[in-house]
């Protein structure tokens, strides 16, 4: 079976990797010159198993004119009068109130910790190397309330099987001695995750696609930019790239926040939105934590990957100004100087970089078949995007060779 991957962030190349080792004939295309040039190139680094929330949240409508007068440093929704947008926004909305946010978390959360079994099998099958590390991740709050509520959700979780504990201020501190440095919010408590791991998201796409290339066989076609999916009869059969057509039996769309352009012509419909967010990349100094941190108050992730500790962070949806990413990026590496001013280099930063995270209202991933047949979506992964990658893989995979169905990821992107 002939399958076209569109697209080659680090969903694209999972998907490429999982299709080929099920005995597809794959190509992908990417439009620019590099694999994981985009949202996967400098992310946050971690892989959350046991950790990935929702962006939708009681707390956002709670917050949310804060957000909107650009009154929260690290969640900021620029106006927008494009109707997709206005669209997702009332989506995402309705995500926030109580109910169906409990149920996305829930959702996420399983399909996060399915990741841990399809990451250790790709790793292990595709002998892919990209700073990878058991660090294990601890999540700070600031506020007691918070953390009292997140702890009695985490007692919860641990007896359902997830490995997150809570641990108090001083537990926190004698887990992680490079906090005992941190000049950053107040520490109410933590949950800690030992199961969690990092990387580098870009090099492990680039290791994964080399695997796939030499393994496989997997075409890659670089420079490739697509213009249109051909179907006939409410039948994929192909592609349209600016150099020629290329065949295929089913096209696999791993486009990121470019699916929907792509997708309006045949009449389906992809609520994914950008939700933009930065990073910095720094020599680690003596002071680096090991295990990766995320300070939830200010949406900031830190995380030694080799020998760099990477700070990345902030939300930013609609409309902002067009210096976004100087400003953003010169604040990032403010508060990280004052939180952390020993983990790193801070006067030696090597990459200063603005990602857009493929977010649905509800923070699921689509998943599955549309209703043209044989074409299919992997997109709108946000935040998780490379924690969910190996499990959104495995499942499309199948769904593609099997015609299986995963109850778990069928649910519609509300
Ligand atoms: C600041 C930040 C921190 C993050 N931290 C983490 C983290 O710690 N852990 C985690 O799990 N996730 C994290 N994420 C999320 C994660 O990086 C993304 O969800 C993920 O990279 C999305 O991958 P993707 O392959 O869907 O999209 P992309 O990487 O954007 O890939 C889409 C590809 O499609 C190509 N394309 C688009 N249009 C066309 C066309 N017409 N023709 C050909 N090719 C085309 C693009 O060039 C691109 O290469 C973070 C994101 C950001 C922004």
């Amino acid at each position: 079976m002939r399958v076209v991957v569109l697209g080659a962030g680090v969903v694209g190349v999972t998907t490429a990797y999982a299709l080929a080792s099920r005995g597809c004939d794959v190509t992908v295309m990417e439009r620019r010159s590099e694999l994981a040039g985009e949202a996967s190139f400098a992310n946050g680094g971690q892989l959350s198993y046991d950790f990935a929330s929702p962006t939708g949240s009681p707390g956002v409508l709670r917050h949310l004119a804060d957000y909107l007068l650009g009154k929260d440093e690290a969640f900021k929704i620029g106006l927008s009068f494009d109707p997709a947008f206005l669209n997702w926004g009332a989506r995402f909305l309705v995500n926030c109130t109580p109910g169906p946010a409990r149920q996305n978390a829930e959702a996420l959360a399983r399909l996060a910790q399915r990741s841990d079994g399809a990451f250790k099998r790709v790793i292990r099958q595709a002998g892919v190397q990209f700073a990878h590390r058991k660090a294990g991740k601890l999540v700070l709050f600031n506020s007691e309330d918070d953390f009292k509520r997140a702890a009695t959700r985490a007692e919860q979780a641990y007896k359902k099987g997830r490995a997150l504990r809570p641990l108090d201020t001083s537990a926190c501190l004698a887990l992680e001695p490079a906090l005992n440095c941190w000049r950053g919010s107040a520490i109410a408590g933590g949950l800690y995750a030992p199961n969690d791991d990092v990387g580098d998201a870009r090099t492990f796409a680039l290791s994964l696609g080399a695997a796939a290339r030499d393994q496989f066989g997997v075409d890659f076609l670089l420079n490739t930019s697509v213009r249109a999916i051909l179907a006939r009869n409410n039948q994929v059969y192909g592609v349209a790239a600016d150099d020629g057509d290329v065949a295929a039996d089913a096209v696999v769309v791993c486009m990121g926040v470019n699916a929907p352009r792509l997708l309006r012509p045949l009449g389906v419909a992809a609520p994914v939105q950008p939700i933009r967010g930065y990073s910095i990349t720094a020599p680690a100094a003596e002071g680096a934590p090991s295990i990766a941190i995320t300070d939830l108050a200010r949406k900031m992730v830190y995380s030694r990957i080799g020998e760099n500790l990477r700070v990345a962070g902030f939300a930013d949806a609609g409309a902002q100004r067009t210096d976004v990413a100087q400003r953003r990026t010169d604040l990032l590496l403010r508060r990280a100087t004052e939180a952390f001013p020993g983990a790193a280099d801070f006067s030696n930063v090597s990459s200063r970089w603005v990602g857009v995270r493929p977010s649905t209202p509800n923070s699921l991933p689509i998943v599955g078949e549309t209703k043209v047949n044989r074409l299919f979506l992997n997109i709108g992964h946000g935040m998780f995007g490379w924690t969910l990658s190996a499990v959104c893989a495995e499942k499309i995979a199948n769904d593609v060779i099997l015609g299986e169905r995963d109850s778990l990821l069928d649910r519609k992107a509300a």
